[in-house]
């Protein structure tokens, strides 16, 4: 096992879920409870009995592992595996058919479509579990691996090219879905003269402080916090709106000062952030950087205005 004094790497570790979340998909409601009596103790367990609602499910709260039944009326199982590949958002998402006409042919393409496993019904509890089991420790072990290759090194928030990764992710849904999404651009004040004056210890030190507060104010799960270059920091803020965003930069900015760095060559005496703050609301045309150039021009006006405080606009794309 991973041991480490690391305070993120222990949350990690200590995030792999306890009861992971199966998705079974079958249009037969029988093969479902089979199911069910099999994980019910170990695993929180999801129906689906088509395809199209197996894939609404995975879009919108993405199980551990699904197990998916090939011959259904409609999509069949092949077309849902195919469709959750493609998928940024649900490619990661381990599947596995199960089926009651195995041949080499069908096994072949299932897994060349990019299932794990093929299992064939009608089930043998023991070797079904014990399947399961081995991909959900795969699951778990890639995602840490996955988590670990995008934290930043210092200050144990998620790095850019985390940041690069979600952003468009997060866009997609926020015009798929016609929700809100906020982002929020923080950049630490007078940080070369904290360095000069102080040194580049208590300037690493400082920034851990920094985004400590910051990851400690923001709530949701789903909310992001980046570091986006040297102190400079970005919130992705998923289903946030404008307002509500901005109350939550305004509660960013004073928790950082309620820390009371001190820092003698700033004009507040203390570490102090700027924040610039934008939000979308489900506009059909939306790009990536206009998200992040918008939030930029409000961090400067709030440089520009006197530092130690929050400017936002809203962005106006396309409405759909
Ligand atoms: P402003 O209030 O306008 O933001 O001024 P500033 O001095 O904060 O901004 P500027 O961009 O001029 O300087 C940023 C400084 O941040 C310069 C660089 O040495 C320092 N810096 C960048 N990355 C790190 C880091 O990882 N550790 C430390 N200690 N300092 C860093
Ligand atoms: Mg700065
Ligand atoms: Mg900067």
């Amino acid at each position: 096992a991973m041991q480490s004094d690391d305070p993120t790497i222990a949350e990690l570790l200590s995030a792999v879920p306890a009861r992971p979340r199966l998705l079974v998909v079958d249009d037969q409601p029988i093969n479902i409870q089979v199911m069910h009596q099999i994980f019910g103790s170990h695993c929180q367990v999801f129906m689906a009995t088509s395809g199209q609602q197996a894939l609404n499910f995975c879009l919108s709260t993405p199980p551990d592992i699904v197990l998916l039944d090939v011959v259904m009326p409609g999509m069949d199982g092949f077309e849902v595996c195919k469709a959750l590949k493609s998928h940024p958002e649900t490619s990661d998402i381990p599947v596995i058919f199960v089926t009651a006409h195995t041949d080499a042919h069908q096994e072949t393409r299932g897994l060349e479509l990019g299932a794990v496993d093929f299992i064939s019904k009608p089930v043998n509890p023991a070797v079904v579990r014990a399947r399961v089991k081995t991909q959900l420790t795969l699951k778990s072990q890639s995602d840490l691996m996955r988590r670990l290759v995008f934290l930043d090194g210092l200050t144990g928030v998620f790095n850019r090219r985390y940041l690069d990764q979600q952003l468009p992710i997060e866009v997609a849904r926020t015009v798929r879905n016609q929700t809100p999404l906020a982002l929020i651009m923080l950049d630490v004040d007078f940080f070369k003269r904290f360095n000069d004056c102080y040194g580049h210890q208590c300037g690493d030190d400082c920034l851990r402080t920094v985004a400590t507060s910051v990851r400690e104010s923001l709530r949701r799960p789903a909310d992001l916090v980046a570091r986006y270059g040297g102190e400079e920091f970005v919130c992705l803020l998923p289903d946030t709106p404008f307002d509500s965003a901005m109350a939550i930069a305004a509660t960013l900015e004073r928790n950082v000062r309620s820390k009371h760095v001190a820092h003698v060559d700033s004009d507040f005496q203390i570490v102090t952030v700027s924040l610039g703050v934008t939000a979308t609301c489900g506009e059909s045309a939306l790009s990536v950087t206009e998200l992040l150039e918008r939030a930029d021009q409000q961090l400067y006006q709030a440089k520009n205005t006197g530092r130690g405080r929050v400017c936002g606009a809203v962005l106006k794309g396309q409405v759909a």
